[in-house]
């Protein structure tokens, strides 16, 4: 995507954004990454921790196996290159969080190279351990009249995998809908519960502008810790729209850590970039390397299932849906279940013609969620798969319109029932093309003269006000194309 960067012609220079995302991922492992303290999130402070994971002298770590093998089904599923051997590293830096003085992290030799997802590569994906939780008090705690902090190490040692792509991104839209499509992916794998709002997922933006046309990579900023989708888009809109203004001025961009905040839109400076050198890295004495065995690979790949994007080609394929329905229904576990119990409630599928299955995944995908809330597992409500089908049927027949449709939906996520019996009861059968709605039709245009006669020569917006009458006195149970098709008839159109 191109970005104009001002109406002033003679300083008119487009940019194109150039975008990298680096995700840090919490494992949803029982315990933490390198000690048996148990994961928790919400107890009270400072209750999981032991000389591991507090760094209190002569504690050793050993690796959690199941974080090992959680990080292998990412790199499975994102099509990354597994090393038969990883090393972790030392990544030194100075912090309260980090009672140890440095973070166990890979670095030149991760578990995880390349692979791709939706079109974004990716440069590697490894292992670390998280910090601990700095709690700034605020007004709420001084001591003589300073502001401080307090940590809790509850979160300290945690187990953490960083997806880092290359930079493939180039707008702000594109990295929101990219990260869902992550997103979707890990809860679908179950190696992480994704939960932004408590930090299981976390993202960092590094954002760099260049002349459209021009293929160098500008100097890059990198966004930190941007917690929801919307921020995401949000924070790299606004560095995006600070750049422009950096560079139109004919100053340049300085790489540096800049802080997002959401409320005022404002950009602020963190700290200047540190390379890696800055880091000291260097290799972990106290792990053995992580040597990854055929077992290892088959066990993890035998755990993943079907992912998202597959499943979406395969719903399109199998039963012809569209991309934007299959998707709806791919990236909602539980919906594409549900649809396909519902059309196993109607035997072999190949059988069963597309437009009813297109019915049905509307149904399914559209009409259902927001009538038994649009969270909720369809598993646990009153509306079963195989009253959506029969439902599906009946709109396909034009046995019942779509207002009627919804009403039926809302009563079985009410009490359940027979569709055909709710249908009856409520009197909320289609007006076919029996002679009831002729006569309807026929009181619509003699009530609508003007909106007849400009019907009658040519102004195809008058049928509104014609169709409105027909459908308030059938109560919306007139099929619309079939009140359009008897409306032409009678003027003789
Ligand atoms: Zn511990």
């Amino acid at each position: 995507m191109a970005v104009s960067a001002g109406a002033d012609a003679a300083s008119a220079v487009s940019y194109e954004p150039v975008i990298g995302l680096e995700i840090h991922v919490q494992l949803a492992t029982r315990t933490k990454m390198f000690c048996g303290c148990e994961m928790s999130f919400g107890d009270p402070p400072n209750t999981h921790t032991c000389p591991v994971c507090l760094a209190l002298p002569g504690a050793l770590p050993v690796v959690n196996e199941l974080a090992v093998h959680l990080a292998l089904m990412i790199g499975l599923a994102l099509g990354c290159e597994l090393a038969p051997r990883s090393i972790f590293h030392r990544k030194h830096y100075f912090y309260p969080d980090l009672p140890k003085g440095y973070q166990i992290s890979q670095y030149d030799e991760p578990l995880c190279r390349g692979g791709s997802l939706g079109g974004v590569r990716l440069h590697r994906v490894h292992m670390e351990e998280d910090a601990a939780k700095l709690i700034h008090m605020g007004a709420s705690g001084r001591i003589h009249g300073s502001e401080i902090s307090v940590v809790d190490f509850n979160r300290g040692g945690s187990p953490l995998v960083e997806i880092v792509t290359e930079p493939d991104v180039h707008s702000a839209e594109q990295a929101g809908e990219w990260l869902r499509l992550l997103r979707v992916t890990l809860r679908q794998l179950g190696v992480s519960d994704v939960n932004m709002d408590e930090g299981s997922l976390r993202c960092d933006a590094n954002v760099s502008l260049r002349p459209a046309g021009t293929t160098a990579l500008g100097v890059k900023t990198e966004l930190k810790n941007l917690n929801s989708f919307r921020f995401i888009e949000a924070g790299i809109r606004a560095e995006i729209a600070r750049q422009e203004g950096v560079l139109d001025a004919g100053a340049t961009v300085s790489q540096e850590t800049l802080h997002f905040d959401p409320s005022s839109g404002q950009i602020t400076s963190l700290r200047s970039k540190e390379e890696a050198h800055d880091y000291r890295y260097f290799p972990e004495p106290d792990l053995p390397p992580v040597a990854i065995t055929e077992q290892m690979i088959a066990r993890a790949r035998a755990a993943m299932g079907e992912l998202p994007l597959d499943r979406e080609q395969r719903l399109q394929q199998a039963f012809g849906l569209t991309a934007e329905r299959a998707r709806a229904l791919a990236f909602r576990r539980e919906l594409g279940d549900y649809f396909e119990q519902a059309v196993a409630a109607g035997g072999d599928h190949g059988a069963t013609p597309t437009e009813l299955l297109q019915t049905l995944a509307n149904l399914i995908a559209v009409e259902l969620p927001p009538r038994i809330g649009s969270d909720t597992d369809p598993f646990d409500c009153s509306v079963t798969p195989a009253a959506m089908l029969a439902l599906a049927r009946m709109l396909a027949t034009k046995q019942i319109n779509m207002g009627g449709a919804r009403t039926v939906i809302e009563r079985l996520a009410e009490h359940g029932g027979e569709v055909e019996a709710i249908v009856a009861q409520e009197d909320l059968g289609a007006l076919g093309d029996g002679d009831e709605l002729a006569t309807v039709v026929a009181a619509a245009l003699a009530a609508h003269p003007d909106a007849a006669e400009r019907l009658r020569t040519g102004n195809q917006k008058a049928i509104g006000p014609i169709v409105g009458f027909v459908m308030r006195e059938t109560k919306g149970r007139a099929d619309g194309s079939e009140v359009t098709r008897l409306v032409h008839q009678q003027l003789g159109l």
